[in-house]
């Protein structure tokens, strides 16, 4: 009776359980603000990061958890992902997966990314009809499954005819699109109402053509100023920031005159969106994995064949006015883009900053640190600091070293909880 008392009395307090003060203790810790520490011990008191500190300085009550010769690092966070989409999606599988499915799909990508070691994601619009990336999110936030930070947009939004359009069918053709198409300020304030209604905590703009959609042009620039402006000023007046795709020069300076808060792809940027990106403090997030990752895939398909034609034509360039912005001090965040490729690939995003000119370390502030602060939650995640929540993670090697080793992560705890611990 007793036993079975103790066994009910369990149950019901599962924060009992799980209340736990780990420490963990490795060779040395990059904590994300740049600063790199010997010999660290970090201390977790539930989800909680309490005490960088060292050896002798361990709680007694504490679980030791020594990681060898491993470095330690603050959860990664990736600004530009697509949970919902597959590598062979372009513009389609949203019609053959009901949304239920594509809850399902996002639901384990986002599990792999997470053992990837990014604890944390933005999703830059989905391709899914419904809003299945916001109601896993939520549902891993209610604590039914384990799963990364989630914020980001339920759609892009895109203008009749642009990249989140469906526009390689005959006119009589009336499909639900993969993005959702709008026209004009009026419509371009429901969308954003819409979104934020469901649970968009950003908004997420196409500004200008796409690379992987059939029928359009990245070149062009395809909402109006009017509609970029009435775009911010819904999501702005409920604390939403907008995220704007934009390759074109002119749809960059467009949008971040409106005021978005990052510029995606930025492909074609010239200098004069990069002096305006540095006076309003906007964010760049070029998404070089994309481009590498395909140029690797054999495909027919039409939208893949038309953006490996552009990338072939305009990759040179691409990286030389990356590396002009890093030299001017554009500020960088970092995202892959990942479409469901192998979630170990898009911390090859860092290895490509490095080779535009930033420093491993710059590269590992930018996905920790700079991303927090563009979601707006320094103050929780970011950089391994007594106060923020326990998102860890460690690889054998030295990322200062060999920046390829963040492909290889071997712990990740989130929120406390160990993920994955390979050694
Ligand atoms: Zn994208």
């Amino acid at each position: 009776m007793r036993h079975l008392r103790l066994i009910i009395l369990l149950l019901l307090t599962p924060n009992l359980l799980s209340a736990q003060k780990i420490a963990l203790q490795a060779k040395s810790l990059i904590d994300g603000t740049g600063k790199v520490v010997s010999n660290p011990v970090v201390v977790i008191n539930n989800d909680k990061i309490v005490a960088v500190t060292t050896k002798a300085n361990v709680p007694k009550d504490a679980t030791l958890i020594d990681l060898g010769d491993f470095t330690l690092l603050p959860g990664l966070i990736d600004l530009h992902v697509h949970p919902n989409l597959t590598t062979g999606d372009y513009q389609v599988d949203h019609l053959r997966t009901s949304s239920a499915a594509k809850a399902l799909l996002g639901l384990k990508n986002l599990q792999d990314i997470l053992a990837a070691g990014w604890t944390t994601v933005r999703v830059a619009g989905d391709g899914d009809v419904g809003y299945a990336n916001l109601e896993v999110r939520d549902a891993i936030n209610k604590g039914m499954f384990t799963g990364p930070r989630i914020y980001g947009a339920g759609h892009y939004l895109s203008a009749t005819g642009g990249g989140g359009d469906i526009n390689f069918l005959s006119y009589e053709q009336k499909v639900i699109a993969d993005g959702l198409v709008i026209d004009g300020p009026e419509e371009m304030r429901k969308a954003v109402r819409t979104e934020i209604k469901y649970g968009s905590d950003w908004v997420k703009l196409l500004v200008t053509g796409a690379f992987m959609s059939a029928g359009d042009n990245p070149n062009n620039v395809h909402f109006s100023a009017e509609e970029v402006k009435a775009a911010v000023d819904e999501a702005s007046r409920r604390d939403v920031p907008v995220m704007a795709h934009a390759h074109a020069a002119e749809g960059i300076k467009l949008a971040v005159k409106a005021g978005v808060r990052t510029i995606e792809h930025g492909s074609f940027i010239d200098e004069e969106a990069m002096d305006l990106m540095i006076q309003k403090g906007t964010w760049l997030i070029p998404t070089f994995c994309v481009h590498t990752y395909f140029e690797k895939q054999p495909s027919v398909d039409p939208a893949l064949q038309k953006s490996l034609e552009i990338g072939r034509k305009t990759k040179e360039s691409m990286y030389t006015n990356m590396r002009l912005a890093v030299k001017k001090g554009v500020k960088f965040g970092l995202g892959s883009d990942n479409v469901g490729w192998p979630a170990s690939y898009s911390a090859s995003e860092l290895a490509e900053y490095v080779s535009i000119g930033m420093t491993p370390m710059q590269a590992i502030v930018c996905a920790t640190k700079t991303n927090a602060e563009i979601l707006r939650k320094e103050t929780e995640i970011g950089t391994v600091e007594p106060g923020k929540f326990a998102d860890l993670i460690a690889v054998k090697g030295d990322p200062l070293k060999d920046i390829s080793e963040l492909q290889r992560v071997k712990f990740v705890m989130a929120n406390g909880k160990i993920i994955k611990n390979e050694r």
